[in-house]
């Protein structure tokens, strides 16, 4: 069962305290698709620059990426500054330089239409939308969106979270999208608005579910190296949805499975700059960590 993904492929600029990587490849839809092809084909849909090298493209292509839908544009690829200071929870934007994507619109190619599994990336809602408008009947919309959508069009998020399956966010942005402090208010307010299941991520401090069945809670992976965060949300987004899409199953025992694994492809991500960590990532060693994962969080009842 094949994944579509719209969202950002990039140059990144990243400083940590641990060093500084220079116009390497990023985006939010990069991150995705390399982590779900490990599950599921991935198709993805975004635009380049005519400076995006052979290079990046073979990155995504050796992952088995469709990339017939990656638009290539005349003028410069997106491009994110971003710099870590010691909390590697935070992390201050330097610059963003839209380029080719201030003009991007998303256009499906047929052959992707009826994919049943479409990853939104955190786009403008009313292109998010647009998306929808082009597939045929997905089983599982899953939507990412950040701040500067929740204040600047937030009319227009509310309409495109009513057509959202599962909306993956960060603490701060939930709060900030339902005007409500206590996490657990937050996302009933913000399941109301349409989401089926809310993925609220707290970075290091792992990933909250709010689904039908209640809540569930996973944690980060405990690693002795974290070097570059940048990507782990769409690492974690590219784990979850790739899991599902591969396993063909919706339900809650398999949204559990899919937060675990999108917690295991983020603990990966993080391990080195850019998608240096997920491109020399093999089956084996996600299986591995995801029964560590088991092993972390299980305990004996009373
Ligand atoms: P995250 O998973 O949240 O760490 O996402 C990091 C990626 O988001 C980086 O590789 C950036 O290229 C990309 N990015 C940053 N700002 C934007 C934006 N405004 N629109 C689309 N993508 C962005």
């Amino acid at each position: 069962m094949s994944i579509l993904v719209v969202g950002s492929v990039a140059y990144d600029t990243v400083e940590t305290p641990f060093g500084r990587a220079e116009r390497v490849l990023g985006g939010s839809a990069t991150f995705f698709a390399i982590a779900a092809s490990f599950f599921a084909p991935v198709n993805l849909v975004g635009v380049v620059g005519d400076d995006f090298g052979d290079e990046q493209m073979e990155v995504l292509r050796k992952h088995g990426v469709d990339l017939q839908g990656l638009e290539r544009s005349a003028g410069k690829t997106f491009h994110w500054q971003g710099k870590y200071s010691f909390d590697l929870n935070a992390r201050d934007t330097i610059r963003t330089d839209l380029n080719v994507f201030e003009f991007f619109k998303p256009k499906i190619p047929a052959a992707y239409r009826r994919c049943e599994h479409v990853f939104l990336g955190n786009i403008d809602p009313v292109l998010q939308r647009d998306v929808l408008e082009q597939v045929e009947k997905p089983k599982l919309v899953v939507c990412d969106t950040m701040n500067f959508w929740i204040s600047g069009k937030p009319e227009e998020l509310r309409k495109t979270l009513a057509r959202v399956d599962v909306l993956l966010i960060n603490d701060a942005e939930a709060r900030q999208l339902s005007g409500e402090w206590n996490i657990v208010k937050a996302a009933r307010a913000i399941r109301a608005l349409g989401p089926r299941a809310l993925l609220i991520k707290k970075g290091e401090h792992g990933v909250l579910m709010f689904s039908d069945e209640g809540s569930f809670a996973a944690p980060a992976y405990p690693l002795e190296d974290v070097f570059d965060p940048t990507g782990a949300g769409d690492s974690f987004a590219g784990g979850f949805v790739g899991y599902l899409a591969g396993a063909g199953e919706l339900n809650e025992a398999a949204l559990r499975r899919a937060a675990v694994m999108g917690s295991t492809l983020a603990s990966f991500c993080v391990e080195a700059f850019s998608v240096d960590r997920l491109q020399r990532l093999t089956r084996a060693e996600i299986d591995e960590r995801f029964r560590l994962f088991k092993r972390l969080t299980h305990f004996e009842a009373i």
